[in-house]
Formats: C-alpha cells, structure tokens, sequence
C-alpha cells in the first residue's frame, strides 16, 4: 500500500469506487479528505456519456462530498477532445444525452442530420428504431462511427442496463462497419486524464473495480493498478484475466487507513 502514498497522481473510477446507483460506498468521504491532505492530484474518470462534469461534482456534492468541478473526466468530453483532433471544423449525428451534446457543443463540433462527419453513439434516452435508421444511412454515406465506450453493460441498483457498445451494435451489423470507441480501457482517455494531472504515468496510480476497463487502461498505459472489490468484479473473477491489479483492497475506504499503517 506504501506505493499510493509515494504516487503524485491518482486516477480514480466513479460507479462501483465512489458510490453504487445513488448511495455513497463505505470510507469514501475519508479518501477523499486524503486525497486532499496528501496533496494528491487526482481525476475521477467515468465512462459514462450521460453527465456534464458539473452534474457528476452535484451528484457527489448531495452525497456530502466536496470536489472541484476540474476534477471530473467523462467519456463524453474524450469523445469530443478526440473528435476535435481529428478535424477541427466536424459535424456529427449524435445518439446522446445532454453530457455528449455539451461536450461536443463546446469544442466547436456541429450537431447535424446532414451528411454529418461523424455518427456519434453513447448511452440515450432517446435511443430508437428512427436514430438507428438515421444512423445506419450516415454511416453508408461515408460518416465514421464512434462509441463512446466499449462497455457492454453499466450497473445500477436493479441489475445491468445495456451500454454503449451493446446500443451501437446494430449500426456495426447494418453497415458491417465496426466502431471506434473511445473511453477506458483506450489509452487516448488515460494520456489525456494523465495530461491534466500533469505527472508522469510512472508516479500515477488507478483504483477501479473493472478488470476489463480500469484494471486493463491501467496496465496499457504503464500506472500501478489498483482493484477494488466495492463494484463490479467479485475476488473470484480475478483469475479469469490474463492479467492481475497490482493491489486489490475492499474498497477506497481502505486506502487511508493503510496508509495510515505504512506510516508507522
Ligand atoms: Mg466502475
């Protein structure tokens, strides 16, 4: 545990880290004072398209956690950092909720029904029959196609809801194009996330509780993983994977109070 006291940066998971649905995890509030008082600078990264990062600081914020704004990291604001690399002056179809649309609003991306650059798929309301048509024909028509994660399913309190890649599956089908999908475990949302850290992937940890996105992001991108069994994986799954976290603890709560422990 001694190596997270020595860690500069830290990027942390939200869903399954910090809270599950809209209940606050065990020892949360203690990590975050942690964070804070070890000077840690640190991110919370989602995969999730649905939010601005002034709703995610809200939602935290009722749960009785204080954290700036600058802090939070969606796959919404990646999927428009990548998309705005790429071709400055794009246009795009978008299936999305508000997180998407700001994010790509913001960087100067036009939202349009013709002959768009771009189809841009995340998890939506609004997903349909109709937008699934409409996107099918752009694609035909030469748009690319992104993902806004590759998550096949996201958690909430009642079970699993169908995730980015499941919705954009029928478009991939229907063009026989495949997607590119931007959000963890692809690198580009890491270096970006260790871009506004501004430490060095060597002096930077992740703690996630997905194997196949945080724990895998984390070894791709050269950061000491750690797991948390407070979300998605289950201890037993761990040696499903061809690869192990460096560190697998209960949950984040656990983290002050070890580190506590390395002190003494
Ligand atoms: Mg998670």
């Amino acid at each position: 545990m001694n190596i997270l006291n020595e860690k500069k940066g830290i990027i942390c998971d939200m869903d399954g880290v910090l809270y599950h649905g809209g209940k606050l995890l065990e020892g949360v509030k203690d990590f975050v004072d942690w964070l804070y008082n070890e000077n840690k600078n640190f991110v919370f990264l989602t995969n999730s398209s649905w939010n601005t990062p002034k709703e995610f600081q809200q939602r935290l914020q009722r749960m009785g956690i204080d954290v700036d704004e600058k802090h939070f990291y969606t796959a919404a604001l990646a999927t428009a950092s990548f998309i705005k690399s790429q071709n400055e002056h794009a246009s795009a179809y978008v299936i999305g909720e508000h997180g998407l649309l700001n994010a790509l609003y913001d960087s100067g991306i036009t939202i349009s029904d013709i002959e768009p650059d771009y189809v841009i798929v995340g998890e939506s309301e609004s997903y349909g029959y109709e937008n699934i048509i409409k996107a099918v024909k752009h694609v035909n028509n030469g748009a690319k196609l992104i993902g806004t994660c590759s998550d096949l399913t996201a958690p909430y309190e009642g079970g699993l809801l169908p995730a980015c890649r499941s919705l954009i599956a029928p478009i991939e089908y229907a063009t026989r194009k495949s997607a590119y999908f931007i959000g963890k475990p692809n690198p580009l949302m890491m270096r970006t996330a260790l871009r506004m850290l501004g430490v060095h992937s060597n002096d930077t940890a992740i703690i996630g509780d997905r194997m196949d996105t945080d724990i895998i992001a984390g070894i791709e991108t050269g950061l000491d993983t750690v797991l948390v069994l407070s979300g998605v994986t289950k201890k037993e799954d761990i040696d499903c994977f061809p690869y192990a976290p460096k560190i697998i603890i209960d949950g984040v709560g656990d983290i002050p109070k070890l580190a506590l422990l390395g002190d003494n």
